[in-house]
């Protein structure tokens, strides 16, 4: 039977002292309800509670978004009522971009694009703001990106090792490279005229929750 520790085993103890961005955010009250007035703050624990595991993807997301954010809301106050976001289509990095801009497929606010990488499209639907944020090429190493495809391959005992070998490697380059340095340092946001294309999912939906945001 699986245990159920009463704390935070899941939440690694380099980045309980790092110095992580948080997010606050906006959203309505109710199924049908107006904005709330006061917002509300996003950790990165919260993160990992909503996507399973505190992984290296988790924390790219976290750092890529925290840099785009401040583009489209200069007041620091991130309106999950008002966005559509894109990414490729990694559980890691999809799972960060619903959480903080509250984009879904199935209302036709989220999609994916598999192009490589960190990245993210981000755009305020009220006024078609838009911004792409990425990582610096080459900041997370090749040599990991190929032992994640590499697993694929193996089976056995072979796929233990690397199972294992993988994910002691990417925790070291969290805690060693991503962690101490400053979001800023290696995530970049830049304007885009863009256009979003409808999401093809034909099971989309009304999201009511926001319809009667603005009523007074
Ligand atoms: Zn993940």
């Amino acid at each position: 039977m699986i245990s159920k520790p009463d704390d935070l085993w899941y939440w690694p103890l380099a980045a309980q002292q790092a110095e992580l961005p948080t997010f606050w955010v906006r959203d309505t009250v109710s199924s049908h309800g107006r904005y709330a007035d006061r917002a509300k703050k996003i950790t990165g624990i919260d993160l990992v509670r909503f996507h399973g595991h505190a992984c290296d993807g988790l924390f790219r997301g976290m750092y890529a978004l925290s840099v785009a954010f401040p583009a489209l809301f200069p007041d620091g106050v991130i309106d999950r009522t008002d966005m559509r976001v894109m990414s490729r289509n990694s559980p890691c990095l999809g799972d960060v971009a619903a959480y903080l801009t509250g984009g879904r497929i199935r209302f036709g606010t989220q999609d994916v694009d598999n192009s490589s990488g960190v990245w993210f499209l981000l755009q305020r639907m009220s006024t078609g703001q838009t911004v792409k944020v990425h990582e610096e090429p080459g900041f997370f190493p090749t040599e990991i990106g190929q032992g994640e495809a590499q697993l694929a391959h193996l089976s056995g005992d072979d796929l233990s090792r690397a199972v294992t070998a993988l994910h002691d490697r990417q925790n070291q380059w969290v805690e060693h490279v991503l962690l101490p340095s400053s979001p800023s340092d290696h995530y970049f946001v830049e304007p885009l005229d863009f256009t979003w294309p409808d999401v093809p999912f034909e099971h989309i939906g009304v999201r009511t929750d926001i319809l009667y945001k603005n009523v007074p």
